[in-house]
């Protein structure tokens, strides 16, 4: 019997008549005649209240019990599911991360899934029931809890579902499928009916959050297909395979936007293989160099990680060769993501002489293979976005003959 995995996300957990709601849904995909898995993420906006309830008592929160402190969100949310399948005579399991047998590597707060025994999940799924799944956590080492990182229940989801060889993995969210841009932040925003994975890969890792980049990689490594859409509603979303290189879209497909970063400028003469090593060293998730110069660097990052960096930076300066280390908050970076690193080089001249890339206010930012990218200041972020979009996507002479929809 084929197995999907369905993922729900947050919004569409907000309330206790969502959850019903998504119970209504489960049921009716269930008699279509799979076995279900389904990846839950914590209810409505629940991580984000665990972190201020910690940010309450301490700035300096401890990695190890914030892990703990957060996966409790997302348990919830399964054992609510679960209560609520079985309220309608379903049978059903709720299994934590560690239970359903993910494993982590050792890293709080951004463990990457190393392994998963799937002989629990099996054993459930073999017995008939509908086995509904924690997202976003694992366990390292002798039972530690670990998380995957923000939006990491999708992770969960697609790694469950490579490993567990599933037919497809449906990303239920608050948006109908994977867009151009940000649907909520820019007008026109075009939506896909289906995209490559490097093409959604390349948006993700650039910061468009609909999905986590460590999802598509899991999925792509296995070619199972995923399927962005909406909870709400049951139209089709966005399909993403594997497609023929005719059919993938070129020029630029998309532009994101990440804010909350700090420009740290360096001067001396730095290093950077070891400066590289530095920030490898301190799991910076992030970090793009920007402007180099043989006697100045800029490295960007986001807001939360500058404490680590900045004290391994400190303790390293002199092999490191940096004379002068000085922060620039309040940054943000804008991606125009294009399909392949070949179809960056196409762009190259309409990109640089666009007026972002003569904007003052704008650096160069050397951030992703398949991305032009600039350092803006984070209030102008937004309207970029939007003065980008409606130059490269809306006035793209190319056609996007499969992947717009
Ligand atoms: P969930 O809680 O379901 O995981 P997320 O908030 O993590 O939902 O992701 C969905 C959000 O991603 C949307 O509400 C949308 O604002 C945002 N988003 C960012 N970039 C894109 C894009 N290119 N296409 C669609 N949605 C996007
Ligand atoms: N609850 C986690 C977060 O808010 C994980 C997820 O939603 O995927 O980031
Ligand atoms: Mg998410």
């Amino acid at each position: 019997m084929a197995i999907i995995v369905q993922k729900f996300g947050g919004t569409s957990l907000q309330s206790t008549e969502r959850i019903a709601a998504i119970r209504d849904r489960i049921l009716l995909e269930r008699e279509k005649g799979s076995q279900l898995v389904v990846v839950v993420s914590a209810m409505g906006d629940s991580t984000n209240r665990l972190l201020s309830l910690a940010k309450e008592l301490t700035n300096r929160p401890d990695p190890r019990d914030m892990d703990l402190l957060l996966a409790t969100g997302e348990q919830v949310s399964c054992s609510l599911l679960s209560l609520a399948l079985k309220e309608k005579g379903a049978d059903a399991v709720a299994l934590t991360g560690p239970q359903a047998g993910i494993q982590t590597e050792h890293a709080y707060g951004k463990a990457r899934i190393t392994k998963i025994a799937t002989r629990p999940i099996q054993e459930q799924l073999d017995a008939g029931k509908i086995v509904v799944v924690a997202g976003f956590q694992g366990t390292a080492g002798e039972g530690e809890i670990c998380t995957l990182g923000r939006g990491g229940s999708d992770t969960t989801a697609a790694a469950l579902a490579a490993e567990l060889g599933a037919e497809r993995c449906d990303i239920f969210t608050d948006v109908d499928g994977v867009y151009s841009a940000d649907p909520r932040s820019v007008r026109g925003a075009i939506k896909y009916s289906c995209m490559d994975y490097d093409c959604l890969l390349a948006m993700a890792a650039a910061g468009a959050s609909v999905i986590h980049p460590r999802a598509v990689l899991h999925a792509r490594s296995h070619d199972v297909p995923l399927h962005v859409r909406s909870s709400f509603h049951t139209d089709q979303g966005t399909r993403i395979e594997r497609l023929a290189p005719g059919l993938t879209a070129p020029g630029v497909t998309g532009i994101t936007g990440q804010k909350g970063l700090t420009l740290l400028r360096m001067t001396g003469d730095i290093d950077l293989r070891k400066l590289r090593e530095t920030l490898a060293e301190a799991h910076v998730t992030w970090s793009g160099i920007a402007a180099a110069k043989p006697d100045a660097y800029a490295i960007i990052m986001k807001e939360e990680e500058i404490y680590e960096t900045m004290n391994r930076i400190n303790r390293k300066k002199e092999t490191l060769g940096i004379h002068t280390v000085t922060q620039e908050p309040g940054k943000a970076l804008v991606h125009l993501v294009c399909g392949s690193e070949d179809q960056k080089k196409k762009q190259a001249n309409l990109i640089r002489t666009s007026p972002l890339f003569q904007a003052k206010e704008a650096e160069t930012a050397d951030c992703h293979p398949e991305a032009w990218s600039a350092v803006l200041p984070e209030k102008n972020l937004d309207a970029w976005m939007q003065q980008l979009h409606d130059r490269f996507l809306l006035k793209q002479d190319n056609q996007h003959p499969v992947a717009y929809g």
